[in-house]
């Protein structure tokens, strides 16, 4: 879940710079090495670019130590407005500005490429920001349609098809407010799901769902070999 020239400072090329994660790895599980990289195409809205570029740095970082780097593609772009998840209470209106950027930005789908979206998630005082009040970020991916399908009723295939570019809609808000300056591991996370990777119990896991980290979090062989294919 994820067009115009924002500030100049949020397209430096340093937004990919090393920022080293701090600490040890968490477990020495996960030896297979990946091939090949990922391009992240960026919406913004107006969350301060640096805080985004701090996380985006921290993301950037922990893949390259696995074997996965990410390029920036070109500029950012605007994010949509209003948000993503729109006004009204039934799903689907609350869902219709979604399906539309995903619509217009994920389809056809573009290997290799991730849509990360930086914005303002929900309408305040919206049915949805009830719901939502406290969401970090929404992914999807072609491999997790599926589950997501039977654990929220909501199939994006029905919308997209069986295939479309990977999205990570992170709430701006989240960064800038609840986690400003905190290098953590949450988009490193949303960018596994975007990955097609599902959640893990292993608390040593990037995949587990609370992401406290006091270490850097592994990724399984097997979530390797997932991600590669
Ligand atoms: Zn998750």
């Amino acid at each position: 879940m994820l067009l115009f020239l924002l500030g100049c400072s949020i397209g430096e090329p340093d937004w990919l710079a090393p920022s080293v994660v701090e600490g040890t790895p968490c477990s020495s599980a996960g030896v297979l090495p990946l091939t090949g990289q990922r391009t992240l195409r960026l919406f913004l809205d107006d969350t301060a670019p640096a805080i985004v570029a701090q996380h985006t740095r921290a993301a950037a970082d922990y893949y390259r130590r696995i074997g996965l780097p990410l390029r920036i593609d070109g500029p950012p772009q605007r994010a949509p407005e209003p948000p993503l998840l729109g006004a009204g209470s039934a799903p689907e209106a609350i869902l219709a500005p979604l399906i539309a950027f995903a619509r217009q930005h994920a389809v056809p789908a573009q290997p290799d490429t991730i849509l990360l979206v930086v914005m303002s998630l929900v309408i305040p005082e919206s049915p949805a920001a009830r719901w939502f009040s406290e969401l970090s970020a929404l992914s999807f991916s072609p491999q997790l349609t599926q589950l997501a399908a039977e654990q929220t009723g909501i199939d994006l295939r029905a919308y997209l098809g069986e295939d479309f570019t990977p999205m990570v809609i992170l709430s701006g808000e989240a960064l800038s407010v609840r986690r400003p300056g905190k290098h953590d591991m949450l988009l490193a996370h949303e960018l596994g799901h975007a990955l097609g990777l599902a959640h893990e119990t292993d608390p040593d896991n990037l995949l587990r769902q609370e992401r406290w980290f006091s270490c850097i979090p592994v990724l399984t062989d097997a979530q390797r070999e997932q991600i590669v294919r």
